[in-house]
């Protein structure tokens, strides 16, 4: 029998903003521990939380973005449990009635485009952290990460392979980091993930006993824990075992789950409004407002870039995955109207520079790798004849390395193109002679020689003659 995956995503994003949620603590990841603590995050007796706009206004952004529904009026809810790092005894999340619900994002697959729809997203405030093992036989509670703003983004099961569910995360961390709402960072944790996944005999519609992963901090191990958890379950019910609905570990070192409880259900939280804060009232004219301000975003400058600059859908998904890239990208055509080139250069050096230096890390790349402007520059130089495609590798290293401008470089390196015919063919000539015995057997068939011709001449140059020259040259001159 053959069994059809089912899976669905809760995805946790901190919000960037700078105070935290009920407090006006410090956000900021990376302070001494417990050093951005006050009564209210530490839930001390008699304090009151109060609300931080900026975190409705980037849940109503990111809502929007992802076509929801915006709620006129929605609630707080108190999610009961204990657990050393919640201090309260409480988490402020929101229950029957989420702020955003009933959008969706669109992935792209090889066989089109595939919808894949939100349930709902709210808010609610992150939990301490507890840390063991690192100081003796103690656990040691770090509550700076309590009452940071959290976005909650819970998707529809509507993804049928652990590839969807990897391309759905990288959408929605495109579009996050577009609205420079969270930072996406899988590894600091402010982008976390856990799935629901059951499998199901292919052609039926019942949905079968799901599990929840948790512990993937990066997309590979959502793919990984996704592929293994997806085996496992087949292996089970092909044996005609039963499965149980739990909770999962992954563990990246031996790359297995394991069981770490058996599920929780809504009511054990015991879930009631918080008597601490009013309902949440939402007026149209600020989600306007808001709508108003939207950038635009990854999917329709993908297709805006195909259409206005005829790039290949592949480059114009590498250039507009991040915002920072496309601005990057379309502030270089501005200087030299190239784009298929600019493009190349991006996607293969800039890119690769990018990756070395560790920038693409950041949520906005601000200092690059050299200057837009110096790219199309660069690339302008070779367009217009100046320098050979291979000297421009040159140029650009020097420009790596001194921040210099290109035709600077190439002036002062004295880099500048030989297309004159007369000085070609004196070096072809010089090279011909040198290999008389090789220009006899290309005269006698072995063509695959003139390769060789054309290296010796370019050699011979520095690189600096014009490929083209060259090959119509030597090409008259062997067969003259
Ligand atoms: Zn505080």
């Amino acid at each position: 029998m053959s069994y059809e995956p089912v899976i669905g995503l809760e995805v946790h994003s901190e919000l960037l903003t700078e105070s935290k949620i009920f407090c006006a603590c410090s956000a900021k990841f990376g302070a001494e521990p417990n050093e951005n603590t006050c009564p209210v995050c530490l839930g001390m007796p008699g304090v009151l939380p109060v609300l931080n706009r900026r975190v409705v206004e980037f849940t109503i952004r990111t809502g929007l973005a992802t076509n929801c529904a915006i709620a006129p009026v929605s609630r707080w809810a108190r999610k009961n449990y204990f657990y050393p790092d919640l201090p309260k005894g409480y988490q402020i999340s929101q229950y029957e009635l989420p702020i955003c619900t009933g959008g969706f994002i669109d992935i792209e697959r090889e066989n089109g485009v595939k919808r894949i729809g939100l349930t709902r997203i709210h808010m609610e405030e992150d939990t301490g952290k507890n840390i063991h093992d690192a100081h003796g036989d103690a656990s040691l509670v770090d509550f700076n990460r309590c009452g940071v703003p959290l976005m909650e983004i819970v998707s529809e099961p509507d993804m049928r392979s652990p590839a969807e569910a990897g391309a759905y995360l990288r959408k929605l961390r495109s579009i996050l980091r577009y609205l420079e709402v969270c930072d996406g960072n899988m590894e600091e944790g402010s982008f976390r993930c856990d799935a629901n996944v059951s499998v199901r005999p292919s052609g039926t519609e019942t949905f079968g006993t799901k599990v929840e992963i948790k512990n993937m901090n990066s997309f590979r191990a959502v793919e990984k824990a996704l592929e293994y958890e997806i085996e496992r379950q087949q292996r089970v019910l092909s044996e005609g075992g039963t499965l149980e609905q739990e909770t999962r570990l992954w563990d990246p070192d031996r790359e297995v789950t394991r069981s770490m409880r058996s599920k929780e259900y809504a009511h054990d939280y015991r879930y009631f409004p918080d008597p601490d804060l009013l309902p949440l009232e939402v007026p149209n004219e600020w989600v306007d407002e808001i709508r108003a301000g939207l950038p635009e975003l990854p999917e329709s400058r993908r297709d805006r870039f195909v259409a206005q600059y005829g790039l290949p859908a592949y480059d114009a998904d590498v250039l507009t995955a991040r915002k920072d890239l496309a601005d990057y990208f379309e502030t270089a055509i501005r200087t030299h109207a190239n784009p298929k080139a600019i493009s190349n250069w991006i996607m293969t050096e800039i890119l690769r520079v990018v990756r070395e230096r560790k920038l693409d890390a950041l949520l906005v790349i601000e200092s690059w790798p050299l200057p837009a402007e110096h790219l199309g520059r660069l690339v302008k130089l070779v367009d217009d004849g100046v320098i050979s495609g291979k000297i421009a590798k040159t140029v650009f290293e020097e420009m790596l390395r001194t921040g210099g401008e290109p035709e600077r470089i190439v002036e002062e390196k004295g880099l500048t193109q030989v297309s004159d015919d007369s000085a070609i063919l004196a070096v072809i000539d010089t090279v011909l002679a040198q290999q008389s015995e090789k220009v006899t057997q290309f005269r006698n068939g072995k063509e695959k020689l003139f390769g060789f011709f054309v290296g010796q001449v370019m050699k011979a140059t520095q690189g600096k003659a014009s490929p083209e020259k060259v090959n119509a040259l030597l090409r008259s001159r062997l067969q003259g």
